[in-house]
């Protein structure tokens, strides 16, 4: 048995928060991704969308002390930062990284500040840090991160490979790949930062926010389309793809019919689901 990385899945929808009855089995929380080690507390939180208030029951109320990185800081992707008890705490330690853009608190307050919002990052409750990050390996909260900058829309927008040296995952929560050109599918390029990321990883979550056939009308919102993700995930030998940033008006019963297209592809497909944990293993890993 090698280390495990376990990887906890507190928002997986994108743009927007979609409540309701039709969006119950794959959640309605904007994007965030709790990262745990062994049988440790999480220690690694990858964007900070509404999803993120689940971290607190996660932790059982105890407050927060690791990371939490950004891929980039649109509202899907900030906005449960002052809701989270667990991050908004007193006795909370938290290192805040989001692709380098100049003086990270200064840019994050540009969208968490009056008259927009009551307060200040700086305001946040607890022991906080805020930096940016260049592309790169960086050893974060146990964990070496490398980090690619990826094709989106409006911002720098990164997508990162975690590990602990045995598991790893990719994580490409908004990426644009057409922006590149048509690739190989028609559904964008399998560019380098994307197929480096990725390469060899046991599991690849990834924005699946379009069906293929609603790319030509919508890839100027900067996502990508469901084939894309399965075909970067054969095209790195990864064996796991989980359909992220559900659009807002995907309800279940569409992400099902989504997967089901890919029920003989060479990757296990699934919908990425809130409240769903995933354990990574590599058993043939040192
Ligand atoms: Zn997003
Ligand atoms: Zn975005």
């Amino acid at each position: 048995m090698g280390a495990r990385v376990r990887v906890a899945l507190l928002g997986v929808r994108g743009s927007t928060p979609a409540p309701g009855l039709e969006f119950v089995r794959y959640g309605g929380h904007t994007s965030s991704v709790a990262v745990a080690l062994d049988g440790l507390m999480p220690s690694l939180i990858l964007d900070a969308g509404t999803g993120l208030r689940g971290l607190t029951a996660l932790l059982g109320g105890r407050p927060f002390s690791g990371a939490i990185v950004l891929g980039h800081l649109h509202w899907d992707h900030t906005q449960g930062l002052p809701f989270c008890p667990a991050v908004d705490n007193p006795d909370a330690k938290v290192d805040l990284w989001m692709p380098a853009q100049g003086d990270a608190e200064v840019v994050l307050a540009r969208g968490m500040a009056p008259p927009h919002f009551p307060i200040t990052p700086r305001q946040l409750r607890g022991a906080w840090w805020f930096g940016g990050m260049e592309e790169g390996v960086h050893e974060i909260a146990g964990f070496e991160v490398l980090a690619r900058e990826i094709p989106h829309k409006g911002g720098r927008t990164f997508g990162y490979r975690v590990t602990d040296g045995r598991s790893s995952f990719a994580y490409l929560s908004d990426h644009c790949p057409s922006n590149l050109g048509p690739g190989p599918a028609g559904l964008g390029e399998l560019h380098p930062a994307a197929l480096e990321l990725a390469d060899g990883c046991d599991l690849l979550i990834h924005d699946a926010q379009y069906l293929d056939e609603e790319l030509p009308e919508r890839a100027s919102f900067g996502h990508a389309a469901a084939g894309y993700s399965v075909a970067l995930a054969e095209a790195a030998s990864v064996p796991h793809v989980l359909f992220f940033h559900h659009d807002p008006q995907r309800t279940d019963d569409a992400i099902d019919t989504l997967v089901a297209r890919y029920e003989n592809a060479k990757p296990r497909v699934e919908g990425a689901r809130q409240g769903s944990v995933i354990d990574l293993s590599n058993p043939t890993a040192a």
